[in-house]
């Protein structure tokens, strides 16, 4: 003798209950594959486009993501559900978004799916980063100078991009990092940092960059909830000389090719690569940069000698042939008019 189950909700005969009881249609009619709330809101900081995730921690994010990733932690599905396939289909909606969620599974062996949309209202505030920013927040100045003269405009843009560029790769590890002001003062740069660490990192990268030094100071700067509260200031100092001046230390003559620790450059008169800890130039003299250079014709080469015309009064010149002067007589070349007579330029 067989024995049937009937379906509770529609009277058919049911499989073995392997339904739960009820047929396989209502059962599927029954179950609830996903559950979520169709309105959700997402936090975004109106400055820099940060997301609020899960109410705690703000990350870097674009918007169609931010609407994917609230809907998705919003999103509970079936423990029942099998080989379960989850696909998202955000679009932008006046200044909220929607979202299209489609869901696939097996459940008991048969193929379930759902649609629905979720709508995601942009609810935008300040992050905490960019609060700390709008009041001025900092724990560390790099203030960058110059040795016995005023940093360049070319070295103030390039500061301010190694600062930028060290900020945004140290914020990927902790997003607390940021610029909160830079000052252009007639001496220098003022750039204000936080954290300190972050201070020092940049410092670090500009005297890689151009040479020079740097040294620390803090200066108690009050008391907050009892504790001490320090300023670090870092002194940033360019080094006296740059790339392309042209320097006189005792009887040499030296074109400058790269400043760091050491100092690489170039002999003008013989033409001898130059290559000295960037301590002994201290007390050198600055006849010209590069950027002075005037064309003119090599007149004559004669074994050591050669002759070029003074670029301004056209008169000869005999200079002594420098090693990487390659030009021959009637050739134009760069040369180089200072305090201390006519220098020629290598090219
Ligand atoms: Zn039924
Ligand atoms: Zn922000």
């Amino acid at each position: 003798m067989t024995s049937y189950l009937f379906c509770p909700n529609c009277g058919r005969r049911s499989d073995n209950g392997l339904y739960d009881g009820f047929c396989a249609q209502c059962f599927l009619d029954r179950f609830d594959l996903v559950e979520c709330p169709l309105h959700l809101v997402a936090k975004v900081c109106t400055t820099c486009g940060s997301f609020l995730q899960n109410g705690k921690k703000w990350i870097k994010c674009d918007n169609l993501s931010i609407s994917t990733a609230t809907v998705r932690s919003q999103l509970h599905i079936n423990p029942a559900a099998e080989e379960v396939n989850i696909s998202f289909a955000p679009q932008t909606l006046g200044g909220n978004m929607r979202v299209h969620v489609h869901v696939d599974a097996v459940v008991k062996g048969m193929d379930v799916s759902k649609d629905f949309d979720v709508d995601v209202r942009i609810d935008k505030r300040s992050c905490d980063r960019c609060r700390l920013i709008a009041g001025g927040y900092y724990e560390a100045i790099v203030q960058i100078r110059a040795e016995n003269r005023f940093p360049t405009a070319d070295e103030r843009s390039k500061c301010k991009d190694i600062a930028y560029n060290m900020i945004n790769r140290l914020q990927k590890r902790d997003r607390m990092t940021f610029i909160s002001e830079i000052r252009e003062l007639k001496e220098g740069i003022d750039i204000y940092v936080v954290p300190t660490y972050a201070g020092e990192q940049v410092s670090k990268a500009i005297i890689e960059r151009f040479g020079g030094n740097f040294s620390r100071a803090s200066k108690l700067a009050g008391r907050r909830e009892g504790k001490e509260v320090y300023r670090i200031s870092f002194a940033v100092r360019l080094p006296q000389f740059m790339v392309g001046d042209i320097i006189s230390i005792g009887d040499h003559i030296i074109e400058i090719n790269s400043m760091g620790k050491r100092i690489i450059g170039t002999n003008l008169k013989t033409g001898i690569r130059f290559n000295s800890d960037s301590g002994n130039v201290a007390g050198a003299d600055l006849l010209g940069h590069r950027s002075d250079a005037k064309t003119t014709i090599l007149t004559m080469v004669q074994d050591d000698d050669i002759q070029v015309l003074d670029p301004d009064t056209y008169e000869p010149i005999i200079l002594s042939r420098p090693a990487f002067l390659r030009a021959n007589g009637g050739d134009e070349i760069s040369v180089i008019k200072t305090r201390s007579g006519i220098f020629v330029l290598p090219d």
